[in-house]
């Protein structure tokens, strides 16, 4: 199996690539962004919970997220691997998928962090604002507090994963095809 975190600011081109990569890899790509805006679409309870976390730009509590990881990787028993896409984004969420996938017999086998800077960042978020319909990407002030949360809260996974020495940097600044290559080869050099 292979089980690939796919890390970076927000911003930084992690859906895009992910969609790509599944394709390549033949991998299930679970992004929780997508999974919450997809309760929230339903006004689930779940969706509801993580609504004002998500307007803030803050992150929803470990124990919601992590609850809703695990029944999504649930859902796929016969899974070759999974791309997680901002997951995992605390340290107890990191340690709660170091646990969920040692009962599976597996383990993380990677996190390919995508390198963008914060001016790139915003104008990147700002553009998919305008047809993402994304409340969280329509404001600059909630976008530079994604940001602030990222460096505060997230960039951490990437120091505990680089004890295991599985932590890599990748320029995410150029095409998306170029960026892809770069992801491809270093996946590769995973198998
Ligand atoms: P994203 O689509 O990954 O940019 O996520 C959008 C928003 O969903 C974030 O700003 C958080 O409010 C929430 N979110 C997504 N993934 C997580 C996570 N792993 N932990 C906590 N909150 C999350």
């Amino acid at each position: 199996m292979i089980n690939l975190i796919l890390f970076g600011p927000p911003g930084s081109g992690k859906g895009t690539q992910a969609a790509k990569l599944v394709e390549q890899f033949k991998l299930v790509h679970i992004s929780t962004g997508d999974l919450f805006r997809y309760e929230m679409s339903n006004n689930t309870p779940l969706g509801l919970e993580a609504k004002a976390y998500m307007a803030k730009g803050a992150l929803v509590p470990d124990s919601v997220t992590i609850g809703m990881l695990r029944n999504k990787v649930e859902t796929h028993p016969d899974a070759a691997g999974f791309i997680f896409d901002g997951f995992p984004r605390t340290i107890p969420q990191a340690q709660a998928l170091d646990a969920l996938l040692a009962e599976k017999g597996t383990e993380v086998t990677g996190l390919l962090a995508l390198h963008v800077d914060d001016e790139e960042i915003v104008q990147r978020i700002k553009l998919r604002g305008a047809t993402s319909g994304r409340a969280d990407d329509n404001d600059e002030n909630i976008i530079r507090n994604r940001i602030n949360v990222y460096k505060n809260e997230t960039s951490p996974v990437f120091d505990y994963y680089a004890l295991q020495g599985k932590s890599q940097s990748i320029n995410g600044i150029g095409e998306i095809e170029e960026i892809f290559e770069r992801l491809s080869a270093a996946i590769t050099q995973l198998q």
